[in-house]
């Protein structure tokens, strides 16, 4: 081992989000210039991944004089592993960056949220100022941020409605794999009628609707059908009415972009039978009567992931579906026109995957940004 080579921990690699970054890791060529070291909650003295370069054998998660000789450590394991341990490892004088894709440590003072396409002036400081703890946002705000960026920075935005089409991925693995189970039930439950073509589209409804209410669909995890359906609850209830997922969206938006004045965000979170692409309907109130080319302009020059979708019924099926965005960094916007509410009203559509942008990816960059600080 090199000496004074940084060392990183990773923590949770194997799970959902974990394997995502790994993935991004890799194929960003992001495991050099430092000694990888990585941990397990069930597995310690295992074999760690391929990641291209040696590795010592996976060490105990729970080990907290492991953690403390780690300069920077990168947790995906959530939020149940990070209230355990991040108190004990700064009890125990462990002071290596952390850096968390769960939401444990979001709202605490001392973390900031990291999404440095559009806030890494607030990171920046933050490490200049030794802010040690990092975590990813909610990946709805997260989304609705990257594409909205533009008109953040040019303080165009007063108040937001944002009505989500979120995907089953954002409630976990398990989830994923009952979505499928479900459509897999739905067919087979409707497949005679299919091979008939003399089969009415009510025939074929009755049967997929009498196993949607039926005892055989699998809905353990959702606690409700989702495949040809939806669930308009995300998350623990919260105040005034809202879900957790839904008070994440004024309270993380305002955070990331470290407002000085609250801009409100608010909607309905809506649980959609799609894998791992979170839509948004949004409805904006702008500070001003913006013409629409010059909005357009200032959303899609923000950075480089964000595209403006042309608002025609081609460009939008193409480009702006989970369909087509699933597995890219690509975060389209389109469907954008002034509301006939009033000039100040803009309403867009946006597509993003929400295990990229939404989960590893800030966390891979922030990773990235930390070791250059070190
Ligand atoms: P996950 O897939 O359940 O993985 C978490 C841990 O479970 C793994 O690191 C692994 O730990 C253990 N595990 C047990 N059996 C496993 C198996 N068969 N395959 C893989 N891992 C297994 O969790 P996740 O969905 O990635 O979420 C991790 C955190 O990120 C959570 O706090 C979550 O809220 C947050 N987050 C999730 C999303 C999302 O879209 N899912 C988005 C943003 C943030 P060991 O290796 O130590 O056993």
């Amino acid at each position: 081992m090199a000496k004074n080579t940084k060392r990183v921990g990773f923590i949770g690699w194997r799970g959902m989000v974990g394997s995502v970054l790994m993935d991004r890791m890799r194929a960003e060529g992001d495991f050099s210039g430092y000694d990888p070291v990585f941990f397990s909650t069930s597995d310690a003295g295992g074999a760690p991944p391929s990641v291209g370069v040696d590795a010592p054998p996976l060490k105990d998660a729970f080990s907290v004089d492991d953690l403390k000789t780690l300069d920077i450590i990168v947790s995906c394991q959530g939020g149940d592993y990070t209230n355990e341990i991040h108190p004990k490892l700064r009890a125990a004088g462990g002071n290596g960056i952390w850096i968390d894709a769960a939401s444990a440590l979001r709202m605490k003072e001392s973390c900031i949220i990291v999404l440095d396409p559009v806030n890494r002036d607030v990171i920046e400081r933050g490490l200049r100022s030794g802010v040690k703890d990092f975590a990813g946002g909610n990946c709805t705000v997260s989304l609705m941020l990257m594409a909205l960026s533009g008109l953040f920075k040019h303080n165009l935005v007063e108040w937001i409605s944002s009505m989500t089409y979120q995907a089953a991925s954002g409630a976990g693995a398990k989830n994923m794999i009952e979505l499928a189970k479900q459509m897999e039930r739905i067919t087979m439950s409707a497949a005679p009628l299919l091979a008939d073509p003399a089969s009415g589209a009510l025939d074929i409804d009755r049967a997929v609707t009498a196993e949607l209410r039926g005892d055989s669909i699998p809905t353990t995890n959702f606690g409700a059908p989702l495949a040809a359906s939806l669930i308009p609850w995300i998350d623990k209830p919260s105040d005034n009415g809202q879900t957790r997922e839904e008070w994440k969206g004024a309270a993380e938006t305002n955070k990331i972009l470290n407002t000085t004045k609250t801009i409100p965000v608010d909607g309905i979170c809506v649980r959609v039978g799609a894998m791992r692409c979170h839509s948004q309907g949004l409805t904006i109130k702008m500070t001003k009567d913006a013409p629409i080319n010059e909005i357009v302009d200032i959303i899609k020059s923000a950075h480089e992931w964000v595209t403006v979708v042309p608002n025609d019924k081609e460009s939008t099926l193409k480009n702006l579906t989970p369909a087509a965005v699933g597995g890219t960094l690509n975060v389209p916007i389109g469907r954008l026109h002034k509301m006939n509410i009033g000039p100040e009203y803009l309403t867009a559509f946006t597509v993003g995957d929400q295990l990229l942008w939404g989960a590893a990816e800030p966390v891979r960059r922030m990773l990235k940004i930390a070791l250059e600080y070190r």
